[in-house]
């Protein structure tokens, strides 16, 4: 039995991770749930799930919640709610599914208290990979991947030692515009960009999708997370989304890891680690799916990835710069104040004019962060 902390658990990946406690009572305890402005679903949830201590963004709320359960969960709010959640006494591992930059300082709090983290947030190693994972290293804690295609990396690569691969081979799906002519990419719209071929996500992680930089995070995340310098990390399109990702070992061979996209498969393996425990929601059916292929990235329709390979060699605070100033073009797209493509554009401007700091403390993380922010828009 695992103790689990879920922050963000009225998302995408939270209510993903609720179905696999669902499927496994006797291997999850959920003893912390945490959201943001969702109170009715996360109230439904305290009911259903009986976690000790849960917590939302605002006071107002947390004072609403604490009067509905009155002892039977604490209620905590804002940010000091978070790092009380990722440091709870009683949880093993602390799952992070908020999007944005809110799970940087849960997950390290988690950490120094001693648990396993699993990440789907993918924050979290874009701005500060090489502090968590020291800080990681230095507390004897799991960092485990939440993300399909760390999983799968994870999963081909099984203790083996960073010199025996050649190269990490991420899959992207390609996105919504795989194959939209360069001239028609001023007339995308948001609800275009939203519609995501193969997976069911969150408002940002699927306009992410669509520019590619869901892939450039990705790149730098592998980077942090396997040990691996950046000119290894690959990416190649894979549309049909069966292969999750691929390791490349020095003698040539490769290994890969497929099942239908369902995000239960990765949640599960990172909460039962390293137990494989039985499921029937994914079925992967080769024969029906009849052919899977494979693409190069086109680096001039989507310069996002080149953005984020160059911000992952440099290292510092640019990919936090990075990230930063792409949330705040992604909100901008979204609400209708910049085009599709000056998604990319503000990303660029804010990299260049940054002058980085290498071997940023926490604090100087966080500067590059605001900073990116204002500057972007
Ligand atoms: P969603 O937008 O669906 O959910 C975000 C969650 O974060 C919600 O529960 C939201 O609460 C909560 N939240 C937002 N801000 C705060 C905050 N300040 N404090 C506490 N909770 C907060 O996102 P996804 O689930 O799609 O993605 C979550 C993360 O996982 C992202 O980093 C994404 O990149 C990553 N990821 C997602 C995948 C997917 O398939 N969806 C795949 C791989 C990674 P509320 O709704 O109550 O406001």
């Amino acid at each position: 039995m695992k103790n689990v902390v879920l922050l963000g658990s009225t998302g995408s990946i939270g209510t993903s991770t609720l179905k696999v406690a669902d499927d496994l009572p006797e291997r999850i305890r959920l003893v912390g749930l945490a959201a943001g402005t969702n109170t009715k679903l996360l109230a439904d949830q305290t009911l259903k799930y009986r976690p000790e201590a849960i917590s939302v963004t605002n006071l107002d709320d947390a004072n609403e919640l604490s009067r509905a359960f009155g002892t039977s969960a604490r209620v905590y709010s804002g940010r000091d709610g978070l790092l009380k959640l990722a440091t709870l006494p009683s949880a093993d591992i602390v799952l992070i599914a908020i999007v944005g930059t809110a799970g940087l300082q849960p997950a390290l709090a988690a950490i120094r208290a001693g648990k396993d983290i699993a990440i789907a947030s993918k924050e979290i190693l874009v701005m500060a990979g090489e502090t968590v994972m020291n800080e990681a290293r230095r507390c004897g804690v799991k960092v485990l991947a939440v993300d399909s295609e760390h999983s799968a990396i994870f999963q081909c690569l099984q203790d083996k030692p960073a010199r025996s691969v050649r190269r990490l081979w991420l899959t992207a799906s390609g996105g919504p515009f795989r194959t939209t002519p360069k001239q028609e990419f001023p007339n995308i719209t948001v609800a275009r960009a939203l519609q995501h071929p193969s997976w069911v996500m969150g408002r940002k992680i699927t306009i992410d999708s669509a520019t590619l930089f869901n892939k450039g995070l990705e790149m730098i995340e592998a980077r942090w997370l396997f040990d691996i310098e950046m000119g290894r990390v690959r990416v190649i399109v894979h549309p049909q989304s069966i292969i999750h990702s691929m390791i490349e070992f020095i003698d040539g061979s490769m290994l890969a890891q497929l099942s239908t996209p369902d995000m239960c498969l990765p949640i599960q393996y990172a909460l039962t680690y390293p137990d494989r425990v039985n499921s029937e929601r994914v079925q992967t059916n080769l024969a029906k799916i009849g052919s899977l292929t494979f693409e190069e990235p086109d680096l001039e329709r989507f310069p996002a990835l080149n953005l984020a390979r160059h911000a992952g060699e440099i290292g510092g605070t640019l990919p936090a710069v990075l990230n930063a100033a792409n949330e705040a073009a992604v909100d901008a797209f979204c609400s209708g104040k910049i085009s599709f493509e000056q998604i990319t554009q503000t990303v660029q401007r804010a990299m260049e004019r940054h002058e980085v700091v290498e071997h940023p403390t926490l604090d100087q993380i966080l500067a590059a962060d605001a900073w990116a922010r204002a500057d972007a828009l």
